[in-house]
């Protein structure tokens, strides 16, 4: 029900947490958090509230100065650790909140394809498509522009690549999305208030927009891959 993207300058995990904390109004039943180390993708996820989150990474740290974050709220599958994002496939990681409604048609095909899926979610094909990208070949931002092409429904998703540590892709079909913009680092977030210990500088996703972050920027897309030009805006939250 939260979703929280940082291609950062120093360590992550513990700012991407407090800011899920800032999202905690919107209601969850469970936490994870996603960075990228060395070219290593490491996850810790928590069903119930953020303090079994943090307690998780208290007791095995994540390392890396990228990373995203979630709080579910569970539409298919259970809430457990299994089921909460985020969710990843080959190298690719992936939080979202709202729901693919072509789950059921992707799933399919990509079992025959040979994915095998390890949660009840629909949000897993997201990951599977864009793996499946990958592995014809394709570079991350163009995977992820392919992999969204498919998806019907509502949704906010963020995804990082191992094997690029300077890039988070967004897309929005529904549930608000926000980026934010640092200095040699950028934000993207469900709404402003998540982002403001980190920035007041936000541009606002629209409808079928989606997004490469960058640490030096981002570049806003259509459905059709054209670029869009997006107002950037001082939010009027503070931190
Ligand atoms: N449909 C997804 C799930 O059940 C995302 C739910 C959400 O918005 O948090 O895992």
């Amino acid at each position: 029900c939260g979703i929280v993207g940082i291609v950062g300058r120093s360590q992550v995990a513990p700012l991407i947490v407090d800011a899920l904390k800032r999202l905690e109004y919107r209601g969850y039943d469970s936490a994870g958090v996603a960075t990228i180390e060395k070219g290593e993708l490491g996850r810790r996820r928590a069903e119930g509230k953020l303090v079994n989150l943090e307690r998780r990474l208290k007791e095995e740290p994540l390392d890396g100065t990228i990373g995203i974050g979630h709080t579910r709220w569970a539409t298919h599958g259970v809430p457990n650790e299994t089921n909460a994002h985020p969710h990843f496939s080959n190298g690719v990681a992936i939080v979202h909140n709202g729901i693919i409604e072509n789950f059921a048609e992707l799933r399919d095909e990509l079992t025959r394809d040979g994915y095998t899926f390890s949660s009840q979610t629909d949000t897993e094909v997201v990951a599977h498509l864009v793996a499946r990208e990958l592995a014809k070949g394709l570079k991350p931002v163009e995977a992820a522009h392919a992999a969204l092409k498919r998806l019907s429904g509502a949704f906010a998703l963020a995804i990082m690549f191992n094997g690029d540590e300077d890039l988070i892709v967004g897309a929005r079909n529904g549930p608000p999305l926000a980026v934010g913009h640092g200095e040699g680092e950028m934000f993207l977030g469900s709404d402003a208030i998540a982002l403001a210990p980190f920035t007041n500088s936000i541009t606002y996703l629209e409808d079928g927009d989606w997004a490469v972050v960058r640490r030096n920027g981002v570049a806003i897309y259509d459905i059709d891959g054209k670029k869009v030009s997006r107002k950037r805006q001082q939010s009027l939250s503070t931190s």
